[in-house]
């Protein structure tokens, strides 16, 4: 399989084409972005980080029968997925209150959420991805009443799974995000998750401290992103002697590089 021209560039992933029409290859770059885009800077050795946790997670959903994208990771910044027709949704998923929900609503920060909550939002960066009911789905048909139905199925799994997943490593699961995109095969269509799933769309507090380990540090600039990411991987058991030591050199080296410059 080869890799091909870029078809689309998000704000932290690039996708390539690849010589096989049902695949693709998802790039993870070092961009960070919040509030739509007012806020821009490059972590070096996210990327990285990003790629491997969102393979382990996807992995392990595949491994309770969630069907998504991953077909493998390539190496340290790509993986190869099956290209999907994006549904054009974010799913939110919030387990405790916090981030923009406790701002619109008046919601105290950290109030645990009786069942969890599903919100949607569109995907348009240029409306600033506003929050929409189940009836603007409907209305303008960005996906079918089935479409949804299966999805917040497979949510309230996910979630659950993430929830002790997490649990299990000392982490709470406080809220994220999700996608979802629609695969043919054999004529037939079929929703499966798709994106990814890492610090960078997901809140992840330390259970005993409520530290934050996940794109907050950079939202509200308190520092030390990629040694709190490295935290989240090592706890689930990502980063072995050497993968750990992959990471290191990554950040390493991009920060010899800036030095030199
Ligand atoms: N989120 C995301 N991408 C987005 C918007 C939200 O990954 O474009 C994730 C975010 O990281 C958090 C959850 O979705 O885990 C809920 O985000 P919220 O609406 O509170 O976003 P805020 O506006 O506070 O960033």
């Amino acid at each position: 399989m080869k890799k091909g021209k870029k078809i689309y560039e998000g704000k932290a992933k690039i996708i390539y084409s690849t010589s096989d029409k049902d695949l693709v290859i998802q790039y993870f770059k070092d961009d960070a972005t919040a509030f739509n885009n007012q806020k821009k800077s490059t972590i070096e050795g996210k990327g990285v980080l990003n790629n491997r946790i969102s393979e382990h997670i996807l992995s392990k959903l595949s491994q309770i029968g969630i069907k998504n994208h991953l077909v493998k990771r390539l190496n340290m910044r790509e993986q190869v997925v099956k290209l999907v027709e994006i549904i054009p949704i974010e799913f939110i998923v919030r387990n405790v209150a916090t981030g923009s929900l406790t701002k619109r609503l008046g919601i105290e920060d950290g109030t645990i959420l009786k069942e969890p909550l599903i919100e949607y939002c569109l995907k348009d960066d240029k409306l600033g991805d506003p929050l929409i009911a189940e009836e603007h789905i409907l209305a303008f048909d960005w996906a079918s009443k089935t479409e949804i139905e299966k999805v917040k199925k497979m949510i309230l799994r996910i979630n659950d799974f993430m929830i002790g997943m997490f649990g299990g490593v000392g982490i709470k699961l406080i809220d994220f995000k999700l996608e979802f995109g629609r695969l043919t095969s054999n004529g037939k269509k079929e929703v499966i998750l798709a994106d990814e799933i890492s610090p960078d769309t997901c809140r992840l507090w330390d259970s005993v401290t409520d530290k934050k380990l996940d794109k907050d540090r950079f939202r509200k600039d308190l520092g030390d992103l990629i040694p709190a990411y490295t935290e989240v991987a090592k706890r689930l058991g990502i980063l072995h002697e050497q993968s750990n030591l992959s990471v290191v050199n990554v950040t390493k080296l991009s920060s010899i590089k800036r030095k030199r410059k």
